[in-house]
């Protein structure tokens, strides 16, 4: 394999979310550079490769991005295959996208390999279609954090008729209770908080807008986890017709 900086996914956890695609660079690397929310367990496709962690967890000190930066050039200048392997998808608030331009910029092939987000199968493990025919239009994946302390456009969310996953919102469960309410969503929307999804210690919380908080402090619940708002975090299932509601209600092209 020629030298070349791999950004690949990691899935969300189980380690059979892994793509095949993802299996075999990280079986053809030389060098594995790994962020904490990677499960060890995939760790045992990385063949030879040297494997360096350069994680970190909220609050823990961690390696500067510039440093990552630096890294990833100086071995894929000696001609290593390089993976960078990120939780989820790399360009889902992985900051795939900038690694990638940074890296191009200076001469570097890269090629992006697509992981299932943690939004995505948190979701589906709680049996929450994300879209639902008459229920859901579409879904919202967004960050309650920000570096440079920018708001979202709330209430555009609330109004958006689709479902809204939000990461990294742990610690803003009080803010996002707030915003959205004062947006115009429901006070009764159902939440569901769902914390490692796809790990065998997955642990999902239903709520609603009002009492998402509460519930999450008497949950305990602690990062990672995804918050899914909206009519199917209630766990819908079923089609209207299904539960009794007319067929006509129901919008064919959702
Ligand atoms: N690139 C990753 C997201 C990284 S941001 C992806 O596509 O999934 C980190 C946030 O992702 C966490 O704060 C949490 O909100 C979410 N997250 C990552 N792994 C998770 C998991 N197994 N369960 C629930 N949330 C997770």
């Amino acid at each position: 394999m020629n030298a070349k900086v791999w950004l690949v996914g990691a899935g969300p956890g189980d380690p059979e979310l892994l793509t095949l695609k993802a299996v075999r660079a990280l079986s053809e690397a030389d060098v594995v550079l790994i962020d904490d929310l990677v499960n060890d367990a995939i760790l045992e496709h990385c063949g030879n490769a040297r494997i360096i962690p350069v994680g970190k967890r909220g609050g823990c000190r961690s390696m500067p991005q510039a440093f990552i930066h630096r890294l990833m050039l100086r071995y894929a200048r000696q001609g290593k295959c390089v993976v960078r392997l990120k939780g989820g998808d790399p360009c889902i608030f992985g900051r795939g996208g900038e690694e990638a331009q940074w890296l191009r910029e200076r001469g570097v092939e890269v090629e992006l390999v697509n992981g299932i987000t943690a939004g995505l199968a948190g979701a589906t493990q709680c049996d929450i279609p994300l879209t639902l025919r008459g229920v859901a239009r579409g879904v919202t994946l967004v960050t309650a954090h920000t570096q440079d302390g920018s708001s979202l456009n709330w209430p555009a969310l609330a109004q958006s008729g689709t479902t809204l996953v939000i990461y990294m919102g742990v610690a803003k469960l009080s803010d996002i209770r707030q915003q959205l309410l004062a947006g115009g969503m429901a006070a009764d929307t159902p939440v569901a908080l769902i914390e490692n999804a796809s790990l065998p210690h997955q642990r999902e919380c239903r709520s609603d807008l009002t009492a998402m908080e509460e519930d999450a402090y008497t949950f305990e619940l602690k990062s990672p986890a995804i918050l899914v708002i909206g009519a199917v975090a209630a766990g819908v299932t079923l089609p209207l017709w299904e539960r009794g509601l007319p067929a006509n209600s129901v919008c064919e092209s959702a």
